[in-house]
């Protein structure tokens, strides 16, 4: 671990918490899912593509021991194909292990589950084959929360509760898992609610979109909330961990001032120049310095997420429509 309190690997992050890299698209530090444990039950946040989940059940399995019938809950951070576009076949694969395994997420992302194919086919113009397959899952396989509400898993002690804290932005149906101690946030899974991480050595994130789905205003609400739950280590979708409150706040700030910048570049770049592929190379070339490792980046990759960043900004400033 890095002073920063930056985690790369899979592994424990506390005695209740493991870290996997997905692996997603055959690379590595893309994309991370999170297991939760009590010594009755487990509960899964977030599992990738498809294709992601083989990898997962085989790092849990063969790595940590886990028995798959001690899986209670599949929980989402939100509906996207990269976090938790293979949920159907992970809950396929449990339920042949615990028959009473269920998704456990809000009725909002129960909705986008059931209905994938406008996503899955906006995704694939971005990211072709990649995204893997999403089916609609069907109801029995849900359990439904309120936002908030309390969550109780087989095995916690009497200090700890688990709730889905609502953050939409990136997408309406955003949620955090959080893990509560004594009060006190000993884990918060932030998806894709302070940025992606794409520079290992600070805490630096660049934001996320998903045209046309990303809202500037509840982006920001939603950060400011979740940076008020002073969390003691967060876990980010894209990617890794970092521990210690001092860290944990200073990414989250960090990021609230970037989404902030960020809009206003994306503004001014397109009062001089209304072409979407030219703000893209602009901020390509003056932008990423210190936020980016472009020497360790597919270059292809990153400009595919920056073309979503400045798209689903110019969706929700009004310069463009959504497709
Ligand atoms: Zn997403």
């Amino acid at each position: 671990m890095s002073l920063l309190g930056i985690v790369h690997s899979s592994g424990h992050i506390t005695d209740n918490i493991i870290h996997v890299d997905l692996e997603q698209y055959n690379s590595f530090e893309i994309c991370s899912a999170f297991l939760i444990i009590t010594p009755d039950s487990h509960a899964i946040l977030d599992c990738g593509t498809s294709n992601d989940v083989p990898t997962l059940l085989t790092y849990l399995t063969s790595k940590h021991q886990i028995s798959l019938k001690k899986i209670k809950y599949l929980i989402p951070t939100h509906y996207h194909f990269d976090h938790f576009g293979g949920g159907w076949s992970l809950w396929n694969q449990i339920k042949e292990y615990n028959p009473d395994v269920k998704i456990l997420t809000t009725s909002k992302t129960k909705k986008q589950l059931q209905d994938p194919e406008l996503h899955m086919k906006r995704a694939y113009r971005t990211f072709g084959k990649m995204i893997g397959e999403m089916r609609s899952i069907p109801d029995k396989a849900f359990k439904i929360v309120n936002p908030n509400e309390e969550v109780l898993l087989p095995g916690f002690t009497d200090t700890q509760s688990l709730s889905l804290v609502p953050s939409p932005g990136h997408c309406e149906d955003h949620v955090c898992p959080t893990l509560f101690d004594h009060q006190k946030t000993e884990f918060m899974f932030l998806g894709e609610a302070a940025g992606t991480r794409m520079h290992s050595q600070n805490l630096l994130t660049l934001g996320t979109s998903m045209p046309p789905e990303f809202n500037y205003a509840t982006y920001i609400q939603s950060l400011e909330h979740l940076i008020e739950l002073n969390p003691m280590n967060i876990g980010l979708g894209h990617f890794g961990v970092i521990k210690g409150t001092d860290n944990t706040l200073k990414l989250m700030k960090k990021n609230l001032e970037f989404t902030h910048r960020f809009r206003t570049y994306v503004k001014e770049k397109f009062e001089e120049k209304n072409e979407t592929r030219w703000i893209v190379e602009q901020f390509i070339e003056n932008e990423l310095e210190g936020r980016v490792e472009t020497s360790k980046t597919d270059m292809r990759f990153l400009t595919r997420i920056i073309v979503a960043l400045v798209y689903g900004q110019l969706i929700d400033l009004g310069f463009r429509d959504p497709r």
